[in-house]
């Protein structure tokens, strides 16, 4: 798909059932994109709840969609959105019976392409409204994946000059126009220009192939990376929009500088254990201009990340967006496979492996095996993940692994927060954490009876509201019990207690009883406790905590 942003799978957005068959005729051509539904009214590979909300937030993830709706549903819900021409991902609006493709906006990332692989699954001529595209059979400017553009107003009057009837010559190599219906003339004033050199001239429609990698020799001799990479392009002329990516030697993988440095220049960073050209001054900065776009990926290696991800308590709504664009971003997504099930669906070419859930460090340890291979790994967790949950395992997996894997030093390490059980059970509670409060685990399996025994009593007497994460299980079959009876040492019997099970799942429940009604029968693994203060209330439905103490 020349010029289709590919960064980001398409999202086949529908609102019944009744454009479902279209929907699925759609994915047959483009495996990668996932349909999403309006949860409630067809069951789709993504439920979204409110559609504006929904398409507003693919816009801005910069994700490509199709709306089988009517295309002024589609434009309302992105009116607000719609300022920036220059960067925005292609909106089509599709007739949920696959009779008419409308091609909206992302003229600059595709969407006329797009509009035609579409119009050709579904057998109809698209309504392409794009001059230029009608008479050439090509957006002249939106070149495919490998080039950039020079300068889009440039490029306006240039297309406009063509359609008033001149003609053009094209200087360098342009491949994807070979077909295109051109009026060439050798001797065209206007020319189209294929060149990685700035070029300054009213005449010609520049087009830069991302034809030059910088290779940084050494990433900790000076300061300000990007600035100087500019420089050397300026001095030999080069467009900085030519530059495919950054290079730099393996043993300087973790150097922040290098990092700051492609994000500053918006280009990939890559390592190889060798300069990947011969580059006479490998110390400092030294440039290779290739004649025809880097392919990037066979280009040295990446810097592998491993990014631990909290996916909230269940529900689609409750996990942070930066969660979702790590799972977008991953090539392996490692976890227990509830986790990893709710974490989904996944594009064909990521990984997926699932493990059992005690297997906390060795999944971890294999996490980094891969990230150390340069992949991008997520590790996922239910709620947040430093809550008795990945983060610290992977942490843990670090700090006894380093020095066998000094490789795994070089992986870059993210967590990413999440909503915690005990925060999403308050809130649909109301507010029993809105005075000082403490989460326990009173799961046994990696601390003593002992100092958990310690620790409720502790918490008792100090009067805070008490979070219970694993509460009981089968292999822990008496020990709720004996928490809340050394509890009741410390707590009236008439203390609210909330009962979330499922929470922000389909399953959900929410239960507030007393502290002399609870027992072990109302509760399970999907529950979380939380036991209220000497202050904790009851208003109604609701139950809170004063912010203030006596
Ligand atoms: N990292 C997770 C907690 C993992 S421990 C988080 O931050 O939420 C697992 C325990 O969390 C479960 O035994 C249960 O007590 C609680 N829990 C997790 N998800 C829940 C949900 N959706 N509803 C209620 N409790 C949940």
């Amino acid at each position: 798909m020349a010029g289709v942003n590919a960064s980001a799978s398409m999202a086949i957005v529908v609102l019944g059932p009744a454009a479902i068959d279209t929907a699925r005729h759609i994915q047959a051509r483009f495996p990668e994109a996932r349909v999403h539904g309006l949860a409630n009214r067809v069951s789709a590979d993504i439920a979204y709840d409110d559609f504006g909300a929904h398409v507003r937030e693919l816009y801005r993830a910069d994700v490509p969609i199709v709306a089988l709706c009517s295309a002024g549903i589609v434009i309302r819900a992105l009116a607000a959105c719609l300022i920036d021409k220059e960067a925005e991902p292609p909106v089509l609006a599709v007739a949920q019976d696959g009779s008419a493709v409308v091609p909206l906006i992302g003229g600059m990332s595709g969407v006329n392409v797009l509009a035609r692989e579409i119009g050709i699954a579904l057998d109809v001529a698209p309504a392409i409204t794009t001059s230029g595209e009608l008479r050439f059979g090509q957006c002249l400017l939106a070149p495919p994946e490998g080039y950039a553009l020079a300068d889009i107003e440039q490029g306006k009057r240039f297309v406009s000059d063509l359609l008033a009837g001149a003609t053009t010559r094209i200087e360098g190599r342009a491949p994807w126009l070979d077909d295109a219906a051109l009026p060439r003339a050798d001797d065209a004033r206007l020319a189209v220009r294929i060149t990685p050199l700035v070029a300054n001239d009213a005449d010609s429609l520049v087009i830069h192939p991302r034809c030059v990698l910088a290779w940084i020799g050494n990433a900790s001799s000076g300061e300000n990376i990007a600035e100087r990479v500019r420089l050397a392009m300026r001095e030999r002329g080069l467009s900085p929009l030519a530059l495919a990516a950054l290079t730099a030697p393996v043993r300087d993988m973790a150097s922040p500088s290098l990092d700051d440095a492609a994000r500053a220049l918006n280009v990939p960073l890559r390592f190889c254990d060798a300069a990947p050209f011969d580059a006479s001054d490998v110390q400092g900065i030294a440039l290779h201009v290739g004649d025809a776009p880097v392919d990037v990926q066979s280009t040295g290696r990446a810097r592998g990340t491993l990014t631990v991800i909290g996916l909230g308590p269940g529900s689609a709504e409750l996990m942070t967006p930066a969660a979702r664009a790590a799972l977008g971003a991953a090539q392996d997504v490692l976890g227990y496979e509830t986790y990893v099930r709710m974490a989904g669906p996944f594009r064909d070419e990521q990984r997926v492996h699932m493990t059992d859930n005690r297997e906390e460090l060795q999944r971890a340890r294999h996490a980094f095996e891969l990230a150390s291979e340069g992949r991008r790994v997520v590790v996922v967790s239910s709620g947040d993940p430093g809550v008795f949950a990945m983060a610290a395992a992977v942490l843990e997996a670090l700090d006894e692994g380093r020095a066998a894997h000094p490789e795994w030093s070089t992986v870059k390490l993210a967590i990413v927060p999440g909503v915690s059980a005990s925060l999403a059970t308050a809130a649909r509670a109301g507010a029993p954490l809105g005075h000082d409060f403490c989460v326990l685990s009173l799961s046994d399996n990696l601390k003593p009876w002992s100092v958990i025994e310690k620790r409720i009593a502790h918490a008792g007497e100090a009067d805070l509201v008490m979070a219970f994460y694993n509460p009981l299980s089968k292999a822990r079959p008496w020990q709720f019990d004996r928490a809340m009876e050394i509890v009741k040492r410390f707590r009236d019997s008439k203390t609210p207690v909330v009962l979330g099970r499922d929470i922000g799942r389909p399953a959900e429940t929410l239960r507030v009883v007393t502290l002399g009604e609870l027992k072990s029968e109302l509760v399970d693994m999907r529950t979380m406790v939380i036991v209220g203060s000497s202050t904790t209330r009851v208003v109604g439905d609701w139950v809170y905590t004063p912010r203030w103490y006596e």
